[in-house]
């Protein structure tokens, strides 16, 4: 038996398609959402993952700004920018590429950003909102994980979710998610003793890890749904976290990479965006 495919690529064209509708109807209103992206540095990673962005946006007819600062700015300075951007009209989501160079405070300057403009959804008020079950800007990948499950119809309510991995912006919030779609959620981090005894008991398993062939096939339990977070670069290949080639012959639904969830994510931030710009500047 093979896995069907959660193929994130795919779902990403259509919600982008969709979105251009939203926009459009934005536009006849006079609003045009906007969306500010600051990268600080030349990471190369960062600079695929930022002109990514600004694609997307031009494909779903949403405003973008790329703001490039060399890697020795001064916290001082990409806090003012940021007051900038909160204040320029034209702006409605601001996004800021982590991770920043070392030196630079990220809390700080992820709250600095206003709520209202919080395109990531990684302000801690927003995260807060989250957390108590209040309406608000969600984390890109993490919503991107949900719409790919429930896109391909895999039921979630009730079932048993593992997440492994516990980071702010993936882990965390995934789980939290999961948790509000009704499933049952385990977390596993580093310090998980066994972890294959947990990946083993889970209907859905998010791995959000970061590290190549950390979930193997023999960790999988049969028919599972297997959402590969993962972004691992081996001998110049791009692979995620799962052993995609074996894993694939025993999970129900399996999300490749390239063409899962990172191109779901860069579609949930647009669609982040125009939700920002419909909550500030009136709905269409
Ligand atoms: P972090 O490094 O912040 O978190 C990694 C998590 O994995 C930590 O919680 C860590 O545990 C846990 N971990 C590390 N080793 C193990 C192990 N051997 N067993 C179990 N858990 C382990 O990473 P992120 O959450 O930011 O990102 C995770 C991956 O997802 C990365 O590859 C990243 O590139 C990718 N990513 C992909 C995106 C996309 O769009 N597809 C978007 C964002 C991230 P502990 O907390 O104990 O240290």
């Amino acid at each position: 038996m093979a896995a069907e495919l959660l193929d994130g690529k795919r779902l990403a064209e259509e919600e982008l398609d969709g979105l251009r509708d939203r926009v459009d109807a934005l536009k006849k209103r006079g609003v045009t959402p906007g969306l500010a992206v600051v990268l600080v540095g030349d990471d190369p990673a960062s600079q695929t993952y930022v002109r990514n962005k600004g694609k997307a946006c031009e494909k779903a007819g949403v405003y973008s700004r790329t703001i490039i600062l060399p890697a020795d700015t001064r916290q001082s300075h990409l806090e003012k920018l940021i007051d900038e951007l909160n204040r320029d009209p034209e702006i409605d989501g601001i996004l800021v590429q982590l991770p920043l160079p070392v030196g630079l405070d990220e809390q700080r300057i992820l709250a600095r950003i206003s709520p209202e403009k919080d395109a990531d959804g990684f302000h801690v008020l927003n995260a807060g909102k989250l957390l108590t079950g209040q309406a608000t800007v969600l984390p890109c990948t993490p919503k991107g994980v949900i719409a790919m499950l429930k896109a391909a119809n895999v039921p979630i309510e009730g079932k048993h979710a593992v997440v492994v991995g516990r980071s702010n912006i993936v882990g965390k919030p995934a789980a939290l998610l999961l948790l509000r779609e009704n499933a049952t959620v385990t977390i596993c981090h580093s310090k998980t003793p066994d972890l294959a005894s947990m990946t083993r008991q889970a209907d859905i398993l998010v791995a959000a890890v970061g590290r190549a062939n950390v979930i193997t096939a023999d960790m999988i339990k049969p028919s599972a749904a297997v959402v590969d977070v993962g972004i691992n670069r081996v001998n110049g290949r791009l692979v995620g976290d799962v052993d995609f080639e074996r894993a694939f012959k025993v999970a129900g639904w399996i999300s490749p990479v390239p063409g899962g969830v990172g191109r779901m994510t860069v579609a949930m931030l647009i669609d982040n965006v125009v939700e920002l710009a419909a909550a500030r500047r009136g709905r269409a």
